[in-house]
């Protein structure tokens, strides 16, 4: 069983239905070795997306506050070549975005050929805290959902690889980290009011993530849950998802390398028989 669950097309998702404190049967210093051994292969597999530049990789982070967006970023790509990885984060939008599609501003951004991107928070925020807060009128944010698939489906047509995370941790544990936070003097610079204020609202967050992962999961850009209240486990479930995804095109890759690499030789090859024919 795979650590992290994909969400099957046009299934409903119930988020009770997943354990946020799931730990596949390891314990963590099994989860640890196993991490490393997939993180050594995302590596790799990054060294191929880059040098190919025939595919880029979008990552979607999305979760309640405290689910470790930061945490698995700074985890998960810590092997990376940080030439070919762009990490945006999303904010509350300028006035300038709101005065655009909300697309706009996400477009601008997605990654190019080669480049493994990263996106903490994203144009899902627009049916997430948009919907929750009622930002926008509900047919606005309604029609969102469709908007989202053909946008991501032209990105997939495009050689966008996308591989959607959902942070699932359990209210408890947020209470948790949000005291932590409280407690530690080196973790107060990450307290919020807002934090506080956001987690009022807990059921109508796990309503609105329920409905993007149930309509927004599609083969072209699949949505995973991730067991998020162990840390270790939420690093481990998002490299196996993203090694699982990824060794799809390695073969791909490499046949683009090898062509690449027999054009370089033939190049030299025939510059040297130039040189060759002056000198005589
Ligand atoms: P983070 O919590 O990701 O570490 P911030 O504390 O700066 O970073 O939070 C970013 C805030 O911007 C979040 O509260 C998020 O809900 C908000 N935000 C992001 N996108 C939008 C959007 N499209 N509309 C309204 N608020 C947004």
């Amino acid at each position: 069983m795979p650590y992290a669950a994909r969400i099957q097309p046009g299934t409903r998702v119930r988020l009770k239905d997943h354990d946020p404190a799931e730990s596949g049967g390891l314990d963590k210093e099994a989860g640890q070795k196993r991490f490393a051994e997939l993180n050594a292969e995302l590596d790799a597999l990054q060294e191929e997306l880059h040098a190919a530049g025939t595919h880029s990789v979008l990552m979607v982070l999305q979760g309640m506050d405290t689910s470790g967006k930061d945490g698995a970023i700074r985890s998960v790509m810590h092997n990376l070549n940080p030439q070919g990885v762009r990490v945006e984060s999303f904010k509350v939008p300028t006035d300038e975005e709101l005065a655009h599609d909300f697309l706009w501003r996400v477009h601008k951004v997605t990654p190019g050929k080669g480049i493994f991107g990263v996106f903490n928070r994203s144009h899902y925020e627009d049916v997430l805290v948009v919907r929750v807060h009622g930002l926008v009128p509900e047919p606005v944010w309604q029609a969102r959902y469709e908007h989202i698939n053909h946008f991501e489906a032209m990105l997939a047509d495009s050689g966008t690889i996308i591989v959607k995370f959902f942070l699932h941790i359990s209210k408890k544990e947020q209470a948790e980290r949000l005291h932590e936070r409280e407690e530690e003097v080196g973790k107060a610079w990450k307290l919020s009011a807002g934090d506080w204020r956001e987690r009022e609202k807990w059921d109508a967050y796990q309503e609105a993530y329920e409905d993007a992962l149930s309509r927004c999961s599609t083969e072209a850009a699949p949505w995973y849950v991730v067991p998020a209240d162990r840390k270790w486990f939420r690093n481990l479930a998002i490299t196996e998802a993203l090694v699982e995804t990824l060794r799809g095109y390695r073969d791909d890759w490499r046949a683009a390398l090898e062509d690449l690499s027999q054009a370089k030789l033939a190049e030299l090859a025939a510059y040297r028989k130039l040189l060759e024919e002056k000198a005589e």
